[in-house]
């Protein structure tokens, strides 16, 4: 009779689930996980820290809309790996960890890396559970695949300790599992719909938020025909860019500040008024403001603003069955209303100020003249991949997405770090597509050995460093007396270019604005990967801002 081992089950029930990536670091005791995974045919990316790992397998999963799986070692490994459950959780993306442990005969003993991970893992997951039995593993992936994409997605944690990894079961005795299906999309009561759209027919200033979950459900067609047909201005959320074309007409992101305090009605379509939506509380948003809310989630719905409308269920199905009652209505907001002209000339104004950053090109640059650059650099159907405080925020606005999943960042958790796993899981995800990442100079450093991946694998990923010399906004200068490094500093014009080259990728170094565009289009016609860092001055920072972005 033919026994199978418990990794070669681990690979087969994930490849079952349709789990066709797999990010990790080998080691005791999960390395055979990985070669069956090679050998079952899973992609399996080796990384060089487990945080970027379980970021890559989050990304995969957003993208694809089956869970990556992450590979860990046991007892730090898995506490590496935390890092990226918190955030696929707070950002509501699927992925599994697989967390390699002691033997289980060795429990409570003191063994190599032990540690009580399912607890530990527990917090940051939907569903955390050790595989007590090498039967029983392929129960234990579909429940983790399950749970990772029904509802709203999120994290999950498998333990697989040595003694099951190694363990060998009689194939005819494996208890079987069915092969998850995508997730069931449920609607909304029709009542329910009619009563939204009421709402949205009585809306002097409407405005739609679209949020990243619009983005997971792939519900952009249906977003697109509903604001096309009710011709109400709409707002991206940070990743919900390019759910609609960010150059739409009808988008509002250059007055985002003006249309969140002036709006009275808000369809708020799979995103979460929290601290990125300045909570939809005053002064940042009209305190009689009207929501009609579509989560997944019934527990999301009136979090923070009490929701006139709840509307739970799956973006695509509700977002489509508002266009088919919509049908029935002859109701669309009018062209020539003055919430449409305060908002044009809002935008009109807002890119007024920043056109002379824009313009100025003294040497070092400033972060719009980078942008310029850049965005005219970026190819249409790029992935961009943005981290660090104001290259990312600066650059959020600077750089347009024109299609739905294309924008990846620091996200709802605000982690850096990020980048160089979501920049890999892009890469690997989507070889037709370019994937392009602009990062801070702090930013990349909190994963910047995996530039080394990228070059094992020789992924055509282009790198943009805005090198300040600083977290955030940079130090100006160093004290005079010289007595300390402020907390902030890094070192300006630090040679990241070089780690790339070092691993045989291209780099290059820009501080003249002039020879910016011509070094990234070198990197782009570079066929591997390529880094070019660019000298900023470490004065430079966002146009002066009404509000701080992080408190109000
Ligand atoms: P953003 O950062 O873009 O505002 P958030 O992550 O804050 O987005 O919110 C996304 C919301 O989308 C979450 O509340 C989540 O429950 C919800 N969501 C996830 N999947 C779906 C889906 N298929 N349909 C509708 N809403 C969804
Ligand atoms: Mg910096």
């Amino acid at each position: 009779m033919a026994k199978v081992n418990g990794a070669t089950l681990m690979a087969r029930s994930l490849k079952q689930q349709g789990v066709g990536y797999m990010f990790g670091i080998v080691g005791f005791p999960v390395q055979p996980i990985a070669a069956a995974a090679q050998a079952e045919g899973i992609r399996y990316i080796g990384m060089r820290n487990e945080q970027s790992a379980s970021y890559a397998a989050q990304a995969v999963g957003y993208l694809t809309g089956r869970p990556g799986a992450a590979l860990v070692v046991s007892g730090p490994g898995v506490v590496h790996g935390l890092a990226g459950l918190a955030n696929a959780q707070q950002n509501c993306w699927p992925m599994i960890l697989i967390g390699g442990a002691s033997a289980t005969h060795q429990n409570g003993m003191g063994a190599f890396q032990e540690e009580r991970q399912v607890q530990i893992a527990s917090p940051f997951c939907k569903f955390a559970h050790a595989v007590e039995h090498v039967r029983r593993i392929p129960f234990y992936v579909e429940m983790a695949t399950r749970y990772s994409i029904y509802g709203r997605p999120g994290a999950t944690y498998l333990d697989m300790p040595d003694d099951i990894i190694l363990g060998e079961v009689e194939e005819e005795n494996v208890h079987h599992a069915a092969t998850v299906a995508d997730p069931p999309r449920m609607q909304a009561l029709d009542a329910d719909i009619e009563q939204a759209l009421n709402v949205l027919e009585s809306a002097e200033r409407p405005l739609v938020i679209v949020g990243k979950g619009m983005a997971w459900s792939r519900a952009e067609d249906e977003v697109r025909a509903f604001i096309e047909r009710t011709q109400v201005p709409f707002l991206a959320s940070p990743m919900g860019k390019g759910i609609m074309d960010d150059s739409h007409p009808l988008s509002v992101g250059a007055a985002r500040s003006h249309a969140l305090q002036e709006a009275d009605v808000i369809i708020l379509l799979g995103a979460r008024l929290n601290w990125i939506m300045h909570f939809g509380l005053p002064p940042r948003f009209n305190k009689n403001v009207r929501i009609v809310q579509v989560d997944i989630a019934p527990e999301a719905i009136s979090q923070n603003v009490p929701a006139e409308v709840g509307l739970v269920g799956d973006g695509k199905a509700i977002v489509g069955q508002m266009n088919k009652a919509l049908a029935g209505r002859q109701w669309f907001y009018p062209k020539d209303t003055p919430w449409h002209a305060a908002i044009a000339e809002k935008s009109a104004a807002n890119a007024k100020q920043i056109q002379p950053m824009i313009d100025d090109n003294s040497s070092p640059l400033n972060y719009y003249r980078a942008f310029k650059d850049i965005s005219a650099w970026l190819p249409k159907n790029a992935v961009i991949i943005g981290e660090g405080a104001n290259t990312m925020d600066i650059g959020r606005t600077q750089m347009p997405n024109h299609e739905a999943r294309v924008r990846l960042d620091a996200g709802s958790y605000g982690t850096m770090g990020i980048g160089m796993g979501f920049t890999i899981a892009a890469a690997v995800v989507h070889p037709d597509r370019p994937t392009i990442s602009v990062s801070g100079d702090s930013a990349i450093g909190f994963s910047g050995m995996e530039i080394e991946t990228a070059c094992r694998y020789n992924l055509p990923v282009k790198i943009v460093v805005l090198n300040n010399g600083g977290i955030g906004g940079g130090i100006g200068h160093l004290p005079d007396d010289k007595t300390g490094i402020p907390p902030r500093a890094l070192i300006w014009g630090a040679r990241y270019d070089k780690m790339m080259e070092a691993f045989g990728g291209n780099g290059f170094h820009v501080e003249d604005p002039a020879h910016l565009r011509g070094a990234l289009d070198e990197a782009m016609a570079h066929p591997g990967p390529a880094l070019v860092n660019v000298l900023l001055n470490p004065e430079a920072g966002r146009k002066p801002q009404k509000f701080g972005w992080h408190t109000s």
